[in-house]
């Protein structure tokens, strides 16, 4: 049995892990990163990159068909279609290139990469399972960065025509008629995409609305397009299981009415779990918060040396989460005084339109005491939006109403993920309502509206 130490180990080569182990590497630090499947993790195999490129794709089928139709703007097309296959085959490669860069950093940054399943074998022993057999590594410290699964629904198992998001990202073909079970995230943005593939697509939302982390003047541009695009949402609504004979979907109402939505394919997007099952942690006796790996301001677990990142310590799943808190440990391991000390994680829904948050709401300011001003500006009244011909939406600032201090920013449209950068800038600087207003914003372009925003809460909007 092979047998080494090391200063740094990191399970799992997720966005969390391979950015712990490059910068761990570039710290000098004798690091090992243990990758079960492929590095880049759920977010550059079947997550975060996959899901994006079909989103486009997507939106790219969509603008075809309207050009295909009578348009304002005078182009005249033939009928598009779609090969779903070779979509497919497009978006393997994008991951492909993203995962070979993964390996190639963490060359270069010195890491050993072991392919294999870690386990502890005691908190300072840790077993990896690989091809070739058992290996022993005894770490100085050692980073969980296990990530996250899809949650099964015990009465709808995956397999079959029952698909969880990894196989609906590697379908070669567009299902007639699809039902979502989960209006968030992944259900939105996926369900959104193959309605512009073609496919009649019904989303079941136990909520009173979809996207429910999302307030509702957020998610209305959102609802009002799925509309636009034929999808039938159904909220306050449960899956109950498949019909009797398979071929559908049996819900219940909020009413208590029984339907059966007929579906090719079902799609479960009820959330993620923590992946911290079959690592050993329980008999170590690592403090657990509903599944998920507790975790103090440096990452830290409540076993010294041991430290989790990313999924595997719960909510909010997002990759630039993980990877500002790999890089933290990092450094932390490396003897540098690092603590979590960051004002906002920014959150952007890939929808139709997309959907930006920063920091807080509006009614999460004025629940956590602060008396508020807020400045709220429409992309109808900004030329930029109507020349590329989407004019839904907006951009909403709030702020502490005795200093102007910057408390959150929110957008709904076409392409605002593009500014959540600039939002978490401006939080994390300490931004006024007067700097954003007194920054010259580029003209023609949708961040004009950012600074309209700021002069709109200031009482001086100029364009409206
Ligand atoms: P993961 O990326 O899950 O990586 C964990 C790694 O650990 C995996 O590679 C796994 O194989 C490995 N592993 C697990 N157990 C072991 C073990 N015992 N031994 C060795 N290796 C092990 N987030 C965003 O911020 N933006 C998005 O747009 C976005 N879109 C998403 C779309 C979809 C469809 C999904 C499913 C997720 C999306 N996410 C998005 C969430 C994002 O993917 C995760 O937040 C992110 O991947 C978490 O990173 P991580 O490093 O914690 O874990
Ligand atoms: P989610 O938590 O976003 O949404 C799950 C939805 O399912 C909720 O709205 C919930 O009310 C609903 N639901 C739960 N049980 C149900 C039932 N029995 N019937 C009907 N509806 C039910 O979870 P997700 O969409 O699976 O995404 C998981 C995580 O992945 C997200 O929380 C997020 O952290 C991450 N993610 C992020 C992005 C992004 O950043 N753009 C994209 C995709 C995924």
């Amino acid at each position: 049995m092979n047998q080494r130490s090391c200063k740094a180990l990191v399970i799992g080569a997720g966005p969390g892990g391979y950015v712990a182990a490059i910068r761990a590497g570039q710290l000098g630090l004798d690091t090992i990163v243990v990758e079960a499947e492929r590095p880049g993790g759920t977010c550059l195999n079947i997550g975060c990159i996959p899901s994006k490129a079909l989103i486009h794709a997507a939106e790219e089928f969509e603008a075809a068909k309207h050009r295909a139709q009578t348009n304002a703007l005078g182009i005249s097309a033939s009928a598009p279609t779609i090969d779903l296959a070779r979509t497919i085959a497009w978006k393997d490669g994008i991951v492909q290139r993203l995962t070979g860069g993964v390996s190639g950093l963490l060359r270069k940054a010195k890491v050993t990469t072991i392919h294999g399943t870690a386990k502890f074998r005691d908190g300072r022993t840790v077993e990896v399972t690989t091809a070739a057999g058992v290996e022993i590594i005894k770490p100085e410290h050692t980073i969980i960065a296990t990530g996250s699964a899809a949650v099964e629904l015990p009465f709808l198992p995956f397999g079959g025509k029952v698909m969880s998001s990894t196989e609906a990202l590697a379908l070669t073909e567009v299902p007639r008629s699809l039902v979502v079970v989960g209006g968030g995230y992944i259900g939105i943005e996926l369900g959104t995409a193959f309605a512009k593939f073609g496919a009649q697509v019904t989303i079941v939302e136990a909520a009173g609305k979809i996207l429910p982390q999302y307030d509702s003047e957020l998610t209305r541009p959102v609802a009002a397009r799925l509309a636009h695009l034929g999808v039938e949402v159904m909220t306050g609504t449960k899956a109950k299981g498949l019909s009797p004979d398979g071929a559908g979907l049996v819900v219940t109402q909020a009413d208590g009415t029984e339907l059966t939505l007929p579906a090719d394919k079902i799609l479960v997007t009820v959330g993620r779990r923590p992946r911290a099952d079959g690592l050993g942690l329980e008999a170590m006796g690592v403090t657990m918060e509903r599944g998920a790996i507790r975790i103090d301001e440096r990452c830290r677990t409540s076993m010294r040396g041991l430290y989790a990142i990313g999924d595997v310590t719960g909510e909010p799943m997002l990759a630039h989460r993980a990877m500002a808190q790999g890089e933290m440990v990092a450094d932390i391991i490396a003897g540098e005084n690092r603590v979590w000390d960051k004002i906002a994680i920014p959150a952007v829904c890939f929808t139709d339109p997309e959907i930006v948050s920063v920091g807080l709401s509006p009614d999460e300011a004025k629940a956590a005491g602060h008396d508020v001003v807020f400045g709220h500006f429409p992309f109808q009244a900004n030329g930029r939006a109507m020349s590329v011909e989407r004019e839904d939406g907006f951009v909403r600032i709030v702020a502490r109403k005795s200093d102007h201090l910057v408390l959150g920013v929110q957008a709904v449209g076409a392409g605002v993920s593009e500014l959540s950068s600039g939002f978490a800038l401006a939080l994390e600087m300490g931004a006024r309502l007067e700097d954003i207003a007194g920054t010259i914003h580029t003209h023609p372009t949708r961040g004009e509206v950012v600074q309209e925003a700021a002069l709109k809460a200031l009482g001086r909007a100029l364009h409206i």
